[in-house]
């Protein structure tokens, strides 16, 4: 009999599993918890201490949250339950919060079940059947049958091995990590605010070729650096009407590639999709009135350097993702802001091939400037361009077929209009320079400027 309910006890996890969903099925009632940063996590507390919670989700998945991210009511809460939990169970059993991550391999929580049951088999099977024996037999299959019943997984979107928390600050450490391929082009710097880039605004890659709408405009460097460089948020906040990036944000940048390169509106200034009418070279990009390179379309070249890290950083502080999520499944199902934010990683953005490509409506608050109203209304603070000469005008039927670096400070574009070939080739000392064209017949001029 007493070996029945022994073998009872043992099976007891396998049929925990065998209900789908764990102790939590999709419609059971889970507690919301509110974090500061505007962010919801669903869950019932399951253990806690002075320091945070974790809380028990869907299918088991356990998820830590620090009482300084939360609410104050529901850091009230949460002290309430830890404090009860404490009264139960004794405060040594709870002080330390697991570290979250996820599991070596599918199972490993059940050999670790076979283990404790295993050694609680042989503490029952002792010839002397002795309170303590049972006893310990006991809480060997109790932590057992626990560890068989739970799975854990990451919060927050770093990839970083060490201890994650609730994504109300972005870490540095995952900052620098989506930053670093480009440390060639860009440095970058922050402070309790901000995560700062400083970039030239030229990037890695060949640029230009392909447009068939241009504005005569060519890349040369920008100085984005010292107090003009780019500011991304580190605690982002979600805003409660997100602004739509079709009545919105025309003017400037509304993200930033990890490459150093910023991203603008999907519509040019007269509401046009750039990327559907040419404006845009194969890159997602082109230039603007100060001769600066920036992208319309989301930069999913990128991802082949980057992998599976962000592409860019919105300028609320959202990451922008590529084709696919972090761990390298395929993108779910985006939301009508282009974003999503999944039960294990804080809200972000994926870049796509169609529009609105990065952004839909700025899912996070942002500051704009009061000086130009909206649609014209550019998010502050922002880096700014500084051009070299007067802005050019487009040039009908002209097709950009080359782009060559003559060296890090000399470029030639190619064009091709009437079925003649055309050259810009320029170069620059310090903060002067020169541009010489080449017509379809040969005839040269040059013009030369020196930036303010
Ligand atoms: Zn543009
Ligand atoms: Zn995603």
């Amino acid at each position: 009999m007493k070996k029945l309910a022994l073998w009872i006890c043992l099976i007891s996890p396998f049929l925990l599993q065998g209900h789908a969903g764990g102790h939590y099925a999709t419609g059971d009632l889970l507690k919301i918890w509110h974090l500061q940063n505007g962010q919801t996590i669903e869950g019932n507390f399951a253990y806690g201490n002075s320091e945070g919670i974790t809380v028990e989700q869907l299918h088991g998945t356990l998820q830590t949250i620090l009482l300084a991210n939360l609410q104050t009511a529901d850091r009230k809460i949460a002290q309430l339950k830890v404090n009860r939990y404490k009264s139960i169970h004794g405060q040594a059993f709870t002080e330390t919060l697991p570290k979250t991550s996820k599991p070596a391999f599918p199972g490993m929580h059940w050999i670790a079940f076979f283990l404790f049951a295993t050694l609680a088999l042989q503490v029952f099977s002792g010839d002397h059947q002795k309170k303590w024996r049972q006893a310990i037999g006991l809480a060997c299959l109790f932590v057992g049958i626990i560890w068989a019943c739970k799975t854990e997984t990451a919060i927050s979107p770093s990839n970083s091995s060490t201890t994650t928390t609730t994504p109300t600050k972005t870490s540095i450490s995952f900052l620098d990590s989506a930053f670093a391929p480009y440390k060639k082009t860009i440095s970058t710097n922050y402070d309790d605010t901000y995560y700062y880039v400083n970039s030239n605004g030229m990037p890695e890659h060949n640029m230009m070729v392909g447009i068939t709408s241009w504005q005569q405009q060519v890349p040369i460097p920008q100085p984005y650096s010292g107090s003009n460089h780019w500011s991304i948020p580190l605690k982002p906040v979600y805003e409660s009407t997100p602004l739509s990036t079709k009545t919105n944000f025309m003017k400037g940048a509304v993200a930033l590639a990890v490459n150093g390169i910023p991203i603008f509106n999907a519509l040019n200034n007269r509401g046009e999709d750039s990327f559907a009418i040419g404006e845009l070279d194969q890159w997602g990009g082109h230039c603007g009135r100060a001769d600066d390179y920036h992208y319309h379309a989301a930069p999913m070249h990128l991802s082949n350097t980057s992998g599976l890290k962000p592409i860019a950083f919105a300028l609320d502080g959202y990451a922008v993702y590529g084709a696919k999520e972090p761990d390298g499944t395929a993108m779910k199902a985006l939301d009508a802001y282009h974003g999503h934010e999944l039960s294990n990683m804080a809200y972000h953005y994926h870049g796509t091939a169609d529009y609105p490509y990065v952004i839909g409506s700025m899912r996070g608050k942002v500051s704009t400037d009061p000086a130009t109203p909206a649609p014209e209304n550019q998010i502050l603070p922002q880096a700014f361009t500084n051009s070299v000469r007067p802005a050019l005008t487009a040039l009908k039927g002209a097709t950009i077929t080359n782009f060559e670096t003559l060296s890090p400070t000399a470029y030639v574009l190619t064009y091709s209009l009437n079925a003649k070939k055309y050259t810009v080739k320029y170069s620059w000392v310090n903060s002067t320079y020169t541009f010489v064209f080449t017509d379809g017949d040969g005839k040269q001029s040059t013009e030369t400027y020196t930036r303010k």
